[in-house]
This record gives structure tokens, sequence and C-alpha cells, in this order.
């Protein structure tokens, strides 16, 4: 059974990487957690999970539905999910643009939408949580999808921020640069192999080319970030974009 005082979450993406570094984070601050993916995983930090395909309507209005049924209230929505695909313009796939704006832009709207009211009545102000990228602030070639949807998703954070300022609801979105999580991971993988040249001098020369600092940021360390933002003292973020990208953008 779970506690009618405390506060509730749902995590999209939970399944792996920042997304679930998340979704242990705030069990960890005593948050109730809904895990929403396209398959559950054994997370033992955040027990409830929903299966859904985000780049559906039935699929994020089961994540809040299923929230509401478990905890009877939802006071924070962490937009995490998604994926990349890197091809030239002429050569980008129509669905995967499609797929990409569904789940990066269009499933944040629709669990905004549908969690609207419970965000309203959440007693300590409703919380809203982007995961966006450095990519909503700067481009990078090959990827016309995901810059796309992640710059649009700035704009929707900055709307939430403004209709929800008389609600208590605050919304602001997160910008990493690189996280060490499988989603690089693969990119790094697939580019030494297309190269011929060691994971090592991709990190270094093409992945973190951009960042003057070459480092992965850890998941703990967004997921920190998280905390703070959703937490008491993160309220004052609202409408911002919260930059952790080793100092790329601040060319
Ligand atoms: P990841 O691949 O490790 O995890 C993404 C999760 O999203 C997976 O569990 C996947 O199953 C889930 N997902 C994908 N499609 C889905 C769908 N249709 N419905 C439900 N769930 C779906 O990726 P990550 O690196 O942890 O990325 C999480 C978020 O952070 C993404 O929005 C990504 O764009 C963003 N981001 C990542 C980095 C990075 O360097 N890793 C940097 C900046 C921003």
């Amino acid at each position: 059974m779970t506690d009618p005082n405390r506060r509730s979450a749902i995590v999209t993406g939970a399944a792996s990487g920042i997304g679930a570094a998340i979704a242990t984070r705030l069990a960890g601050d005593g948050i109730d957690v809904l895990g929403v993916d396209l398959q559950a995983v054994d997370l033992v930090a955040a027990p409830h999970w929903v299966s859904a395909d985000l780049t559906t309507r039935d699929g994020n209005r089961l994540a809040v539905e299923t929230a509401l049924d478990r905890f009877g209230r939802l006071d924070i929505i962490v937009a995490n999910a998604g994926f990349q695909h890197v091809a030239p313009v002429p050569q980008f796939p129509e669905d995967t643009w499609d797929r990409l704006m569904a789940l990066l832009l269009t499933s944040p709207f629709l669990l905004a939408r549908y969690g609207w009211p419970s965000l309203v009545d959440a007693p300590d102000g409703g919380r809203f949580l982007v995961i966006a990228s450095a990519h909503a602030l700067v481009a990078s070639p090959f990827k016309s999808g995901y810059v796309a949807a992640k710059h649009g998703i700035l704009g929707l954070v900055k709307t939430l921020a403004l209709e929800g300022a008389d609600h208590g609801i605050s919304a602001c979105a997160i910008c990493p640069g690189y996280v060490r999580t499988p989603l690089v991971e693969q990119q790094i993988a697939a580019q030494a192999a297309a190269h011929g040249v060691s994971e090592e001098d991709v990190l270094n020369d093409v992945i973190l080319a951009a960042q003057p600092v070459k480092r992965l940021i850890e998941t703990a360390e967004v997921a920190e970030v998280a905390s703070l933002l959703i937490g008491p003292n993160g309220r004052s973020f609202t409408g911002a974009p919260i930059i952790m990208d080793n100092g790329w953008t601040a060319r």
C-alpha cells in the first residue's frame, strides 16, 4: 500500500540510463515513483511500473491513469524517455522523424495535458521536469530530428511555466552534455567500428569534440540535479533550461 501523504512521480524511460538513475534517486528521496518504459525492469528502488509506448496517445494516458490508480495523486512528471537517430537530412527516414517528434516533443505535451489537474492539486506544487539536452540549445550535423525536437521542448517548458505559475506548478528542463548511458555507449561503439578506430579516440575526438572538459557526465549527477529541482528549493528554476554540459555551449 502507498502512503497518501507521500508525493508521487512518473519517470518516463526509467528502465535505463538517466531515467533509471532519476527513478532510483526520487524513490530514495521518499517519493512514490511509477517507472514508465516500453518494458518494465527490476529496479528495486522503484517497484511500480507500467509498460507503455509513449509515442502513442494511449501510452501517455495509461501512464497518468496508472499513477493515479496506484498512488491516488500525481505531483511530479519527469519526461525523460528518448532515442537518437543519426543520418544526413536527405537520407533521414521520415518515419523516424515522426517517432522522434512523438517521443521527445508530443509525449511531454500529452503527459502535461493529462496530468495537469493532478499537478494543480499537488499540495506542495506540481513539478514538470524534462530531460532535454545541450542539443536543445545548439545543433550538431546529422541529428536533425533530435535537435529539432529538443529545441522545441524548451518552448513547451516555457509555456507550461507561464500557464502553471498561478497554479503552483513549476516546469523546467535539464540540458546535459554527453552522459554515460547505453544511448551514448552505442554511438561510441558504432562510430569506432565504422571508422576502424578505438572507442577512446571516438570519445575524445568525435563525441566530446565540442566539450572543453573531456569527460562523460555520470547519470547520478543528473539525478542529483533532478532531485534539487523537484525538491523544496527547486521552484524558482521554473521556465529555465538548466545547463550541465562540461562547457559545450559556453563557446
Ligand atoms: P537510454 O537509451 O539509456 O534510455 C532511454 C529509455 O527510453 C530506454 O529505457 C527506452 O526503452 C525508453 N524509450 C525509448 N522509446 C520509448 C517509447 N516509445 N516509450 C517508452 N519508453 C521509451 O537513454 P539516456 O541516455 O538515459 O537518455 C534519456 C534522456 O536523456 C533522453 O531524452 C535523451 O535525449 C536525454 N539526453 C541524454 C544524453 C546522453 O548523453 N545520454 C545527453 C543529453 C540528453
